[in-house]
């Protein structure tokens, strides 16, 4: 069946009548959809009848620095990926769809969208947190298929659901990485092959935490990662490296059991790059 097209409510409504009754799943994306998407989609068919993959680089997260207007944009190619995958509509409005010249309502992350990757871009959540309410309202899915490769983003779309009453049941999706470690992005295609090299050592790192079993050791062993990786050509840019209670993203304590999550963020070359695992301590 051939994948239908929506740009605004409207055609979104079409596309809901001619794609039929059942439940439906929503994708979110900034398209330049990659195998981690892929599996996003997958994971979403078997939740639900229908699938909708949104495609739509928000303004509202990107801060004045970051890299909005280059961004990879690869919308034919993101289109033959969800027919392959049996995606049934795609939503991709454009900017003045979705956003009114004179909005004023926005949601607020709250503390918990102004730590780790909040406080290294300010405004960030409160403009992904935005954007996906609306997509909720818009495509009113009963369930919605999140990674955790953006694991603080997931982390505060269910506890928005939880605070907002959203009747979506919000299900998050394994990352997917390259056979290397490195973690699939659309922000991938910036490295040149010796950033590559560099960019490797977040999963490295990453990796040499997990083997570790008390916090200070687990970031001490991931840190010595990445201060080696600090002297390679061109050199890594530690932002973060956090170790934090998957709920609420606060530093774990020394005595913290159960599950943790190991955060790190950092430049290679002209890209900002994240990946983080979970892990289970005591
Ligand atoms: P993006 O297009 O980067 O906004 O990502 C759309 C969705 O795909 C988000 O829920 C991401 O967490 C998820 N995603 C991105 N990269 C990966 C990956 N390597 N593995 C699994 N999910 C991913």
């Amino acid at each position: 069946m051939d994948v239908i097209v929506a740009g605004n409510r409207e055609e979104l409504g079409k596309a809901r009548e001619a794609a039929g009754l059942g439940r439906y799943a929503l994708v979110p994306t900034m398209g330049a959809l990659h195998e981690g998407h892929r599996s996003l989609i997958r994971l979403a068919r078997e939740q639900a009848d229908q699938v909708v993959v949104s495609i739509f680089v928000n303004p509202l997260q990107f801060g004045p620095h970051e890299d909005f207007s280059r961004y990879p944009r690869t919308f034919e190619a993101d289109l033959g990926v969800c027919a392959e995958e049996g995606v049934r509509v795609v939503f991709a409005p454009a900017v003045a769809d979705m956003y009114l010249p004179d909005r004023q309502i926005a949601v607020s992350a709250g503390a918990m969208g102004s730590v780790v990757e909040g406080a290294f871009r300010p405004g960030h959540f409160d403009g992904v947190l935005t954007v996906v309410l609306k997509l909720f309202n818009l495509v009113q899915p009963d369930v919605a298929v999140f990674g955790q490769k953006d694991a603080q983003q997931l982390a505060l779309v269910r506890r928005m659901v939880a605070d907002l009453n959203l009747p979506i049941a919000i299900v998050g999706a394994p990352t997917v990485r390259e056979a290397d470690g490195l973690a699939l992005s659309s922000r991938n295609r910036y490295l040149s092959s010796a950033d590559r090299v560099t960019a490797l050592n977040l999963s490295k790192a990453l990796r040499a935490g997990a083997v570790q079993r008390e916090p200070e050791r687990i970031k001490d062993a991931a840190r010595a990662v990445l201060e080696t990786a600090a002297r390679f050509d061109p050199p890594l840019l530690l932002d973060y490296l956090a170790l934090v209670d998957p709920a609420t993203f606060t530093e774990v304590t020394e005595d913290h059991r159960g599950e943790a999550i190991l955060a790190v963020a950092a430049k290679v070359g002209t890209t900002r790059l994240i990946d983080n695992v979970v892990l289970t301590l005591g």
